[in-house]
């Protein structure tokens, strides 16, 4: 599924104006990098492994769509070496405080429309952590076989994730996915088939109205949906109250791009999240692993 290791060489080598590269001794502390949120965060930690200490922008918990920077961020992206984030489209401020030096990592995605969760098709996190590994070599030639050797193990991870899904998901008693939250699953619902249904559309802001919430309830009653899904960032009284109303039980899906404190502190990675997903996709949806 994954693009061949080496593209990495071939895209968009002159993109941005770097100065000329650094030459490394043995004494060279480890390079510096920020990350905006999440997404970049366990990108980062798999292809920059042993080649980066990476440093969170936005504080877990906090929503990245709309997060409103403080004078010190600006600071904290100015201290490291690169600054990376999604893309303009999801984290608008992440290039307005990075003075256009961050660099968004949505080059060259084998799947992108409007829908800013572009990490949520494991063939665009692949892209991504190609595009993060190009850019740090290009400043740093000496640290391109151990980048390539990391974006090649996470690669990997990505195609046996999409081998898993594909298996797993294959056979189940419903394709609808009834979700009280946001967009964000909407890709990946599309890849493997299902139908997504969420409560709210492009970020968390915004509030279901009382007739969204009622034809919500109504569809779940029925089509006698067993399973509901939700996710972290959202109330959850918002879904115990549509559980209580259906009598559906509620599981949760990881965006990603939203983390909790304890989760955060924990270094679950995206192959972690992926498969929780897969799991509670899994159950929720009655599937049977196909022969
Ligand atoms: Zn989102």
């Amino acid at each position: 599924m994954c693009a061949a290791v080496f593209a990495f060489y071939n895209i968009n080598r002159d993109k941005k104006p770097f100065v000329s590269p650094v030459i490394e001794t043995e004494q060279t502390p480890m390079m510096s990098v920020a990350v905006s949120s999440y997404v970049p965060y366990t990108i980062a930690k798999e292809t920059l492994n042993n080649v980066a200490k990476i440093t969170m922008v936005i504080p877990p918990g906090t929503e990245p769509h709309s997060f409103e920077p403080l004078p010190k961020t600006v600071i904290d992206i100015h201290q490291n070496e690169f600054f990376f984030y999604t893309s303009d489209r999801m984290e608008p401020w992440a290039k307005k405080m990075s003075n256009d030096a961050g660099l968004a990592l949505d080059s060259n995605m084998p799947s992108a429309d409007g829908d800013p969760h572009i990490w949520m098709d494991f063939n665009n996190a692949s892209a991504m952590a190609q595009n993060m590994a190009m850019y740090v070599a290009q400043k740093y030639p000496q640290k391109e076989q151990e980048l390539l050797k990391n974006v090649a193990g996470f690669q990997h991870e990505l195609t046996m994730l999409d081998r898993l899904y594909g298996k797993m998901l294959a056979q189940c008693k419903t394709r609808d996915i009834y979700h009280i939250g946001h967009i964000a699953f909407k890709r990946m619902a599309q890849n493997y088939n299902f139908n997504f249904k969420p409560l709210v559309g492009a970020t968390l802001d915004q509030e279901p109205s009382a007739k969204d919430m009622a034809e919500m309830i109504k569809q779940i009653k029925d089509n006698n949906v067993e399973y509901i899904f939700t996710e972290q960032a959202v109330n959850p009284a918002l879904s115990q109250t549509i559980a209580n109303e259906t009598g559906a039980k509620i599981l949760l899906l990881y965006s990603i791009e939203h983390i909790t404190k304890e989760d955060f502190d924990k270094g679950v990675s995206y192959r972690q999240l992926m498969m929780a997903n897969l799991q509670n996709l899994s159950e929720g949806l009655g599937c049977a692993e196909a022969n």
